[in-house]
């Protein structure tokens, strides 16, 4: 069921958006109500509802994501001065999409 899902018609260009970064596994937004000076979207192209959804052979998708916040936190210059890597899961842990993305946050002010 993904006909309805607002994220698989980001991903396929349905609703256009501009990726910061793309491969063949995932892409990367800007989210479009920043709760941080950087915060960005790391989306699979593969529909997944949530964290509680992953198999075994989601591993590689799950791993890169990661890697490309990583790389994503280099290329927006927060990666020294800090940043948060977040999955909220279901609706009691604050998910309103239910397609898996994880969240980039950061560029506070340093103290
Ligand atoms: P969740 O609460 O599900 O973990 O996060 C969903 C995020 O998607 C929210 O931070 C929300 O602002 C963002 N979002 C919702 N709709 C859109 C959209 O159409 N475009 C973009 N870029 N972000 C969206
Ligand atoms: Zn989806």
């Amino acid at each position: 069921m993904t006909e309805d899902c607002l994220f698989c018609k980001i991903v396929k260009g349905e609703i256009p958006s501009e990726f910061l970064y793309e491969d063949d596994m995932c892409v990367v937004f800007r989210d479009i109500n920043p709760h941080a000076p950087v915060h960005l979207l790391i989306v699979p192209r593969q529909h997944i509802r949530s964290i509680n959804d992953l198999t075994e052979a989601d591993a590689e998708i799950v791993a890169k994501m990661h890697m490309v916040a990583r790389d994503m936190a280099k290329k927006e210059g927060v990666d020294t001065s800090g940043y948060k890597l977040l999955f909220n899961v279901e609706k009691g842990g604050g998910q309103v999409i239910f397609h898996l993305h994880l969240h980039l946050l950061g560029g506070w002010e340093e103290k």
